[in-house]
């Protein structure tokens, strides 16, 4: 296989990966941002529950149900508020 060939397999990977990881996402970037950062400092200010309270009290704050988007982060590897800010940043899951 040519270098030029490897190169466009790997990119083609990359992107199913990314549209993947998209799709498990419910929410749009700019909340997934939101989400994270509101998130990220509930965590470091009362720590991680092991569940997902703080992701919830940013839903309930912006109308959002829960169940519509914690399912796709579990599958993008946020069982708990710690993993959801380490596992599903907006940077990882869209790779912009
Ligand atoms: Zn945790």
């Amino acid at each position: 296989m040519d270098k030029a060939r490897r190169r466009e397999l790997r990119d083609q990977y990359k992107r199913s990966e990314r549209d993947a990881r998209i799709a498990h996402c419910a929410l749009t970037e700019e909340q997934l941002s939101d989400l994270v950062d509101a998130t990220d400092e509930l965590v470091v200010e009362q720590g991680c529950f092991h569940d997902t309270r703080h992701a919830e009290q940013w839903a309930e704050r912006n109308g959002i149900a829960p169940d519509f988007f914690l399912p796709g982060l579990r599958e993008l590897g946020g069982y708990c508020d710690c993993e959801i800010v380490m596992n599903c940043d907006p940077g990882i899951v869209f790779d912009r």
